[in-house]
């Protein structure tokens, strides 16, 4: 755009200072917008981190527990597959006599190898008569016992590093139990048996209890205490339709609380907890329970009722107070990993000192735009007034304050043809204050300076709307009169010669100055002529005339 043209466009603006306001107002909208932008993808950006970090968490636990379910599912098959093909040694028979023999003393223990096996701890015929669910059934004894002994083999080879789990035991039904832990040889191995079989994941396995012969999680909570609190991973043997007994994990409490904690890169990284299937507590990252990780009831029920317990490995997230909940479902355990991530810990963390990063910025481009918004404002303002001013000294005289010579000249030239246009009459009033060189001389300038918007003031209070009068010499004024007779100018013109000669002006105090002045008027009509250079001309002869004749008159005659 060249340099016309841009002045061009910008002069089309007649409101500069509503310009102005617009476009702060819109550079406001688009930076807060931008930001608003920059906050909406941070926001993203910040789920999508506290869900990877959930989800790593989630994920290092499940290839955990299924290390230890693979495991456990090993184990069912290698007693499974002992069971349909036993194998009979000296050794086995020499253990299964070995049972024979004890079998009805209270407790006792038998072993394969001393340095290679763990021991069967077990109870009396007596008391697995008294129990429920247990049955020394005489078909399948020894094959049962047979397999115990060749599974404490494997047993043995678990790995403690790798472990979750404090402890494996099988508990048969035919009252005997192989644990990784094993019992001393003494009267506690009543008491242990008859907790294992006590406890809810035995009787959960029975085929009634358990008709998919699937993997249960139990979890026995006690919310007074933690302390030797475990989550068991269970599964029932079974061969032949009959079943033998349990296969059992055991994961303390503890270990899940240490995992948790591992698993924890920062302190700002909030708290991830794990719940069991019934929305109870098992174990958390932090030390304690940090008072930012803690549900009501309510809210663990709007947690739960967001959960679709059904669905393996599902995933959400949702706003509380000021928290960020994030949750997930883990593959390998029934229950839900869930992540909390306070406001405090937000602001501590990256996304928070980016967000106020962000926020700080935006403060300070807003405050700049409002500061540089109220310099342009006053600038502009300046402008317009600076303008106005110029426009007035322009056109004005400063004195009388009508128009001067060439804005006066100007007016009427364009005034005159827009009545030859219009086929209106147009008239010019000439005027020339009487003997002012004599106010000057008699006063001083100063009460000249005085008279002249005197008379001014008499001239502008003549005048209709459409009229303009002018200073055009020194003490010499011009009037032009569109749509005005002859007549009705040489009225305004007596008018005016009458108004300026009565009124006196006070110069200072006790002393005042009357004065008069001669006036010439010229019509269009008359002459045929709207050139205004002419009439006023044709004006001044007759002014000339009206000094000649004896000053304060109107001449309007030849
Ligand atoms: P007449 O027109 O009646 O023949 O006499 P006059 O004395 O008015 O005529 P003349 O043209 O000789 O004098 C005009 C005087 O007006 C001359 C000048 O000193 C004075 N004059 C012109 N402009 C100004 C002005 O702005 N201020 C003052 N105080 N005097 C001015
Ligand atoms: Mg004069
Ligand atoms: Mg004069």
């Amino acid at each position: 755009m060249s340099g016309t043209a841009l002045q061009r466009a910008v002069s089309r603006f007649k409101r500069p200072l509503k310009v102005v306001n617009l476009c702060f107002i819109a550079v406001f909208i688009f930076s807060t917008l931008l930001t608003w932008r920059e906050v909406v993808v941070l926001e993203s950006a910040y789920v999508a981190n506290q869900r990877n970090s959930l989800d790593n968490i989630a994920t290092a636990l499940d290839r955990q527990l299924q290390y230890s379910i693979d495991n456990l599912f090993f184990y069912r098959n290698t007693m499974r597959y002992a069971l349909q093909s036993p194998i009979s040694t000296d050794k086995s028979r020499k253990a299964l006599s070995a049972f024979e023999e004890k079998r009805s003393r209270p407790y006792w223990q038998i072993r394969l190898d001393i340095k290679r096996s763990l021991p069967l701890s077990g109870v009396s015929d007596e008391f697995v008569d008294r129990g429920k669910l247990l049955d020394r059934d005489a078909d399948t004894m020894h094959d049962e016992l047979e397999a115990a002994l060749e599974f404490s083999y494997i047993m043995q080879l678990s790995d403690r590093k790798r472990d979750l789990q404090s402890q494996v035991v099988y508990a048969s039904r035919a009252g005997f139990y192989l644990s990784s832990t094993p019992p001393i040889d003494d009267p506690q191995i009543i008491s242990q048996y008859y907790q294992l079989i006590a406890q809810p994941y035995f009787s959960a396995q029975s085929p009634h209890s358990n008709p998919d012969r699937d993997l249960r999680w139990t979890h026995t909570f006690n919310p007074r205490s933690q302390a030797g609190q475990v989550i068991t991973a269970a599964v029932p043997l079974d061969n032949n339709e009959r079943w033998y007994g349990v296969l059992a994990m055991d994961f303390p409490i503890a270990a899940m609380h240490q995992f948790l904690r591992d698993a924890r890169r920062d302190e700002d990284e909030g708290t991830v907890l794990l719940y069991d299937n019934q929305f109870n507590p098992i174990a958390t990252s932090a030390n304690g329970q940090p008072h930012g990780s803690r549900f009501t009831a309510a809210q663990l029920a709007e947690i739960a009722g967001k959960v679709d317990t059904a669905k393996r490995g599902e995933e959400g997230e949702l706003r509380m107070d000021s928290r960020f909940v994030t949750w997930s479902k883990l593959n390998n355990f029934d229950g839900l990993l869930v992540k909390v991530h306070t406001l405090e810990e937000g602001v501590q963390g990256e996304f928070g000192r980016i967000s106020i990063v962000l926020t700080i910025l935006w403060g300070l481009f807003t405050l700049m735009l409002i500061a540089s918004w109220l310099v342009i404002r006053r600038l502009v303002r300046n402008m317009l007034t600076l303008q106005s001013q110029l426009t007035t000294r322009a056109n004005y005289d400063t004195l009388t304050r009508l128009y001067n010579r060439g804005a006066f000249f100007e007016i009427a030239r364009s005034t005159a043809l827009q009545c030859q246009r219009q086929g209106l009459p147009f008239c010019v009033i000439q005027l020339d204050l009487d003997f002012f060189k004599s106010v000057n001389d008699r006063f001083g300038h100063h009460a000249g300076d005085k008279v002249l918007p005197h008379a001014a003031a008499i001239l502008s209070e003549a005048l209709r709307v459409g009229d303009a009068a002018g200073r055009v010499g020194g003490e010499e004024f011009c009037i032009v009169l569109p749509g005005a007779t002859l007549v009705q100018a040489v009225q305004v013109a007596e008018r005016v010669r009458a108004r300026i000669s009565t009124k006196e002006l006070l110069l200072k105090q006790g002393e005042t100055v009357k004065i008069t002045a001669s006036l010439g008027v010229s019509s269009a009509q008359e002459y045929d002529d709207y050139d205004f250079e002419h009439l006023q001309s044709y004006a001044d002869q007759r002014l000339y005339k009206a000094k000649q004749n004896g000053r304060n008159q109107v001449c309007s005659q030849d």
